[in-house]
């Protein structure tokens, strides 16, 4: 039976993904697990690369990037352990599917081998996905507004429009900055602030979201920028802000969820729009 979001379902002509027919009047591509063929290992693993490398140039796009820092992750191991995730210094804007490491959260030699990640990486991503294996997608960088909200004695999302209040009750805050993330102590507590909330604002530092897909974790990524930016502009204003209630921030994030096909709507664009401009991502 299909859930109640979905019109239609059927196989795609290559066999390797399904397609949904939403609700909402958009159409998603969704993995077939197939035993008898053994799609949904490595064609799931090679899915996941190219989604995740979209989502690094896509940050490019959006002005969300970093010099060669931050750092993107997808668990492909069911308890989470085993992930994929950026190499050390390599620019997004350069990120190919094959170029993502698969590591191993329980291996610690993974820092002397060939190919390090960068440590701080390594602290957070794989802190997080040892704690938290149904976060399958992490993304965490410093993009300008919602980093600049970390920066404020009190970083709480306000809901004064639908975008703010699309998080409100799903941010986990972590007010502990020490520096830069290099030991274990640092990322188990950074995973104890995100417990089970999608989005973790880092004081001082920038923001996490997890989702259990690229599409949905970019989704949160693209509103959290877009809501922060609207909150620091309403405070540059000088302004009182208007913030809603609690009940109609609550009602307002209760709504926005009929609205959840909308990541993969926007994630098949966006992934449109490179495969026009430079298809490279998915080497
Ligand atoms: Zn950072």
């Amino acid at each position: 039976m299909l859930p109640a979001s979905v019109l239609a379902r059927g196989p795609c002509a290559d066999g390797s993904f399904g397609i949904e027919r939403y609700r909402l009047g958009f159409w998603r591509r969704t993995r077939v697990q197939n035993a008898s063929t053994g799609i949904g290992t490595d064609s799931a693993e090679r899915e996941l690369r190219v989604d995740l490398a979209a989502a690094f140039r896509l940050a490019v796009e959006f002005d969300w990037h970093e010099s060669v820092g931050n750092h993107f992750s997808a668990a492909v191991s069911e308890d989470g352990r085993r992930f994929l995730m950026n190499p050390r210094w390599k620019h997004f804007s350069q990120i190919c599917a094959s170029d993502l490491l698969l590591l191993d959260a329980d291996d610690p030699e993974v820092m002397d081998g060939p190919n390090p990640p960068d440590p701080s990486a390594w602290c957070i991503h794989g802190s997080i996905h040892r704690s938290r294996p149904s976060a399958r997608v992490l993304l965490h960088c410093h993009p300008p507004y919602a980093t600049a909200l970390a920066g404020l004695k009190d970083p709480t999302m306000k809901p004064i429009d639908q975008n703010t209040a699309r998080f409100f009750g799903m941010v986990g805050v972590d007010l502990g900055f020490g520096g830069i993330a290099d030991d274990a102590a640092e990322g188990a507590r950074l995973a104890e602030a995100l417990g089970n909330h999608p989005i973790l604002l880092m004081g001082n530092h920038g923001v996490t979201v997890t989702a259990e897909t690229v599409a949905e974790a970019f989704e949160h990524l693209y509103f959290f920028e877009r809501a922060s930016k609207t909150l620091m502009l309403a405070y540059a204003s000088g302004q009182p802000l208007n913030v809603m209630s609690d009940r109609i921030a609550e009602k307002t994030a209760q709504d926005w969820l009929e609205y959840k096909g909308m990541a993969f709507a926007h994630f098949e664009a966006l992934k449109d729009m490179l495969d026009s401009k430079d298809p490279s991502y998915r080497n």
